[in-house]
């Protein structure tokens, strides 16, 4: 039955819910193309504080043309939509409080987020050719835009996800080395070339960051052919980092980061303190090696063994 939902008639878009066992309701675009072509699956707000990926996602859904479009295009926004309107600070499923993108492939007999994350695989990940899953920085984080592609994969799909991710305009990619949890991640290790692009941070959206957001995936689209707009894609072959390093904190108290998200790092240099509420520095952090801030913790308060600072080296 949900396959009939998935499809329309040439050259015609249809906007409805899918309802995911009672649990929850996906707000979907489906966009079916001039001509037969491959489908382009895109998600946003499985983070469901993520706001720039979101409102870039309910965007594109209205402003894509069909006769702009060979294949299909699947969009979904946002996935978590009971956390988007509960105002779930953690970006957690509120039935569960799981990190959705820490699930997959889910369970459909499991907990609230399992079942989402089975039914977005059975349903979604299987109509799929190509996937792009649309994150940014939490409201706790500070960010500087950049892209995953998937590399737990075979290698034609790992190259064809980072041909997508060069067609990303970031300053950074990073291949993930992981094959599960996250829903771009699976839809890799089942062979779909899927990258995941994070742009805006800090629980707030902004129409310039919108902007950038909307044409990073219709330059993706161009790319894959399934855009035709007359416009010429752009390879931007953002750099490739070549491990990423992560840094907990060891006790809770008040955070002071050193730098901002997207600068550069030297081996050695102080990454932050954390002080007791007498602001005397109970903790140091340096950073191990040379390399870019992708995102890091901006809230004041820390809990203990938290990822305070995730950088990536260069
Ligand atoms: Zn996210």
């Amino acid at each position: 039955m949900i396959e009939n939902l998935l499809h329309t008639k040439t050259g015609e878009k249809k906007e409805f819910f899918l309802e995911i066992n009672g649990i929850e309701r996906l707000p979907v675009t489906l966009i079916e193309g001039k001509e037969k072509g491959k489908t382009l699956l895109i998600t946003s707000g499985i983070h469901c504080t993520e706001y720039t990926g979101i409102e870039t996602a309910i965007e594109l859904a209205q402003e894509l043309k069909p006769d702009q479009i060979k294949g299909r295009v699947i969009l979904v926004h946002p996935v978590n939509r009971t956390g988007f309107e509960a105002g779930q600070l953690n970006s957690c499923v509120p039935k569960d409080n799981k990190n959705l993108n820490r699930v997959f492939p889910g369970n459909r007999d499991g907990s609230a987020s399992e079942q989402i994350a089975d039914y977005i695989v059975t349903n979604l990940h299987s109509q799929a050719d190509y996937y792009i899953d649309m994150h940014g920085g939490n409201i706790q984080e500070d960010l500087t835009p950049y892209v995953y592609y998937v590399t737990v994969t075979t290698p034609e799909i790992s190259q064809k996800a980072k041909e997508m991710a060069n067609r990303v305009n970031v300053n950074y990619k990073v291949g993930s080395k992981v094959g599960g949890e996250g829903s771009y991640n699976y839809a890799g290790a089942c062979k779909i070339p899927s990258i995941l692009i994070e742009r805006g941070c800090g629980g707030i959206w902004t129409k310039d960051d919108v902007v950038l957001y909307k044409e990073d995936i219709k330059n993706v689209m161009r790319f894959l052919g399934i855009l035709e707009d007359s416009i010429q894609e752009i390879e931007y072959k953002p750099k490739r980092t070549k491990q990423i390093l992560e840094i907990y904190s060891s006790v809770a108290g008040c955070w002071y980061p050193a730098k901002r998200a997207g600068e550069k790092v030297c081996k050695g240099e102080l990454a932050g303190e954390i002080k007791d509420y007498f602001g005397n520095i109970i903790e140091k952090y340096y950073f191990k090696e040379n390399g870019v801030i992708l995102f890091q913790i901006s809230s004041l308060g820390i809990q203990e063994r938290q990822n305070i600072i995730t950088y990536g080296q260069i």
